[in-house]
């Protein structure tokens, strides 16, 4: 028996993409390379390169629950990171599994988006995370196009974004590396009016799956008992180096370096 010395079990509920930069592939990489295990649960299948997304479909609501439940009934987990969702229905779903895992910290990464601007779900899907999912999570890692899709304020700044959201959620990172400045801001928002902004040095280039290793690694942190602050550090820390690293295999987009 080999319990005591496990290492902790993030869940992932991702999508799954061909290319292996995304999706499941990242979580799972991203998790290895924090001395975590993920469980990846796959919540949809998508058809795509590194250049950009041409489908998707959903699996049904009681495929999922069946992964998810035959994993909470074995392992101990002690994470949830949530990726792709791709319906609002499979945002129900999400909150179902939650309720068997009370108290346990979730990570929302709202994926809408593939990197070469694909859609991965309707901005429905979207105000059903920041309605339902928000108020059970952790915190939730939006880039800023996708913060001010959550926020429905199209031109909206970071700041003006995080107003909007902290209602729903205690905590927000807000990741600046889709803008052109030399240096990256990506800022953490608290509902308590605390804000950290953490900078990096801007590479050139465009990253397939850097939002899934960001919020895969933060999940897998705060498995491991780090505190959000330093949690969030480390992840942005460790997602900037595989981005450093990163390869360009395929005719599009580089995919983070992870292990
Ligand atoms: N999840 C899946 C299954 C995807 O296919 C993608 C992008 O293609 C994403 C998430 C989001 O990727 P990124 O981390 O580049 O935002």
């Amino acid at each position: 028996m080999k319990t005591p010395t496990s290492r902790p079990v993030v869940l992932c509920l991702s999508g799954h993409d061909p290319s292996g930069g995304a999706g499941l592939q990242a979580d799972i990489e991203a998790l290895l390379a924090q001395g975590c295990h993920a469980a990846p649960t796959v919540t949809a299948l998508t058809v795509q390169d590194t250049v950009d997304v041409s489908d998707f479909r959903v699996l049904d609501r009681d495929w999922v629950m069946a992964q998810a439940n035959a994993v909470i009934a074995d392992l101990p987990v002690a994470a949830v990171k949530l990726g792709m969702l791709g319906s609002v229905e499979m945002v129900d779903t999400v909150l179902d599994i939650m309720r068997k895992l009370p108290s346990v910290p979730l990570v929302c990464d709202p994926v809408l988006r593939a990197g070469g601007g694909g859609a991965l779900g309707r901005d429905e899907v979207g105000f059903a995370m920041r309605e339902r999912l928000f108020p059970v999570a952790t915190i939730a890692t939006p880039n800023l196009p996708e913060a001010q899709i959550l926020a429905e304020l199209p031109n909206g700044t970071a700041d003006q974004c995080a107003e909007k959201l902290l209602p729903y959620i205690g905590h927000l990172l807000i990741t600046g590396g889709h803008g052109d400045e030399t240096e990256v801001h990506n800022r953490l928002y608290a509902r308590d009016g605390s804000l950290h902004t953490f900078t990096c040095q801007r590479l050139p280039g465009s990253y397939h799956g850097s939002g899934c290793t960001l919020a895969s690694t933060l999940a897998g942190r705060l498995a491991l008992g780090e505190s959000l602050t330093s949690a969030v550090e480390s992840a942005l820390d460790y997602t900037w180096r595989t981005l450093r690293d990163a390869e360009a295999p395929g005719h599009g987009q580089y995919i983070p370096r992870r292990l």
